[in-house]
């Protein structure tokens, strides 16, 4: 049982006012709120440690250094990969994702394919795109159904010998459809394509376990699991990570370099160029500390009582459709009513101390997919409550009632 006064105690941010009013924050899967140790890290990192890291002689630099290794390793353990040097950091999904496309352009030849998911964050659609147009690959789509799930035999159907890479989110950021991924990265590895999981909404409610999983690429974003913004992890199976060329060229990246020939540093430094978010990567560590001790499996399961709630309540409220009805699904609920423009019910609760997400949420061909603009999406999360949805319940009749 998650004592949920005492974590809300830990947000400052949960005790502001919005116009007055008590802060409602529904929109979790954009980005989450910050505990105070989050926030005091941030502020250590910058008062005792800030130094450039893995170039320096003197003690701060090492500090640093071995801070954001330590914090590499706490990645590692959270999503128990076999070796830390498998854990790249990057700025975040967006990056990890560019990245492997990026390294598929020296594997893929014309006439490959590239399945990508009916349900995906563009994040997860135009890096593949770019990828697709500068080798002459062919994208291919898995279609979902009417209740926002993938199309298991469609997909069976389309996997053959020409598919390079499979790409699908472990949760739909504007359904929170949960994908059947063990399913998937094992029809996936029959055909020999690899296989890309873009975790960013996934993370937040549960601990992958990529050695269990054997997906090829996991990625994930810090700022949605009350880490800082501009870090992210792009976790690869050793083999692949050693078989892509690197992303971006620069310093830390090299092991020599003349003006004839540059060699690459061993891994993870060939993926890591420049100077990195060293704050972000060592501030990640301990928002996944924070998080495992509330405990994933305590978050899920509360999680899963609001989303119950929320969408008992919200289906009371006449006029009022859910887009994404599968089984298996995280706490966001994305909704209409009538032929009422989301973002007008958005800016009317907006002014009520609520915060949803109201749009398309980087998701364009699922809005086409139901023939709508957007949606309003209410995404929660551990330390949002019940109460809170009642009032969010409450101004949302308002705001039907003042809109038609
Ligand atoms: N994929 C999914 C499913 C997402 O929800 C998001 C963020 N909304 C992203 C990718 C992109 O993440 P970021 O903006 O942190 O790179």
């Amino acid at each position: 049982m998650l004592d949920i006064n005492k974590i809300r105690a830990d947000f400052p941010i949960l005790s502001q006012q919005i116009y007055c009013k008590p802060l409602i924050y529904f929109d979790n899967g954009a980005t989450s709120q910050k505990p105070k140790v989050v926030i005091d890290a941030i502020t250590k990192y910058y008062e005792q440690l800030n130094a450039n890291i893995h170039r320096g002689v003197h003690k701060l630099s090492q500090d640093a250094t071995d801070a954001y290794e330590i914090s590499r390793g706490k990645v590692q353990n959270h999503i128990n990969a076999k070796f830390p040097y498998e854990v790249i950091f990057t700025s975040g999904t967006t990056h990890s994702i560019n990245a492997v496309a990026n390294g598929f352009a020296s594997i893929l030849k014309t006439g490959d394919e590239v399945l990508v998911s009916a349900l995906e964050h563009h994040s997860n659609i135009v890096p593949w795109q770019m990828l697709c147009e500068k080798t002459g690959a062919v994208l291919k789509v898995i279609p979902m159904n009417e209740a926002g799930e993938l199309i298991l035999s469609e997909y069976d159907n389309l996997l053959s010998n020409k598919t390079k890479i499979v790409t699908v989110n472990h949760i739909s950021n504007a359904l929170g459809t949960i994908n059947p991924i063990e399913y998937m990265i094992k029809k996936a590895h029959e055909v020999g394509a690899a296989i890309l999981i873009d975790g960013a909404q996934a993370t937040p409610h549960l601990k992958p376990d990529v050695q269990a999983l054997d997906c090829d690429f996991y990625v994930f974003s810090g700022h949605k699991i009350c880490g800082p913004t501009g870090v992210g992890i792009l976790y690869g199976k050793e083999e692949w990570l050693r078989k892509l060329p690197p992303y971006q060229g620069g310093g830390e990246m090299i092991a020599t370099v003349s003006f004839e020939k540059t060699t690459y540093a061993d891994l993870p430094h060939k993926f890591e160029a420049g100077t990195p978010n060293i704050e972000g990567g060592i501030v990640l560590g301990t928002a996944i500390d924070y998080m495992n001790e509330i405990g994933f499996d305590n978050i899920a399961s509360y999680e899963q009582e609001l989303l119950e709630y929320g969408t008992k309540k919200l289906l009371e409220i006449e006029g009022l459709k859910i887009y994404g009805t599968a089984k298996e699904k995280a706490s966001v609920i994305s909704f209409n009513i009538d032929d009422i423009h989301p973002y007008d019910i958005g800016t009317i609760i907006d002014k009520l101390g609520i915060a949803v997400r109201t749009g398309h949420h980087c998701a364009q061909p699922i809005m086409d997919f139901f023939c709508i603009p957007g949606t309003i999406r209410a995404s929660f999360a551990f330390y949002n409550t019940k109460e809170e949805i009642d009032i969010f319940v409450e101004a949302v009749k308002k705001a039907k009632m003042m809109l038609t």
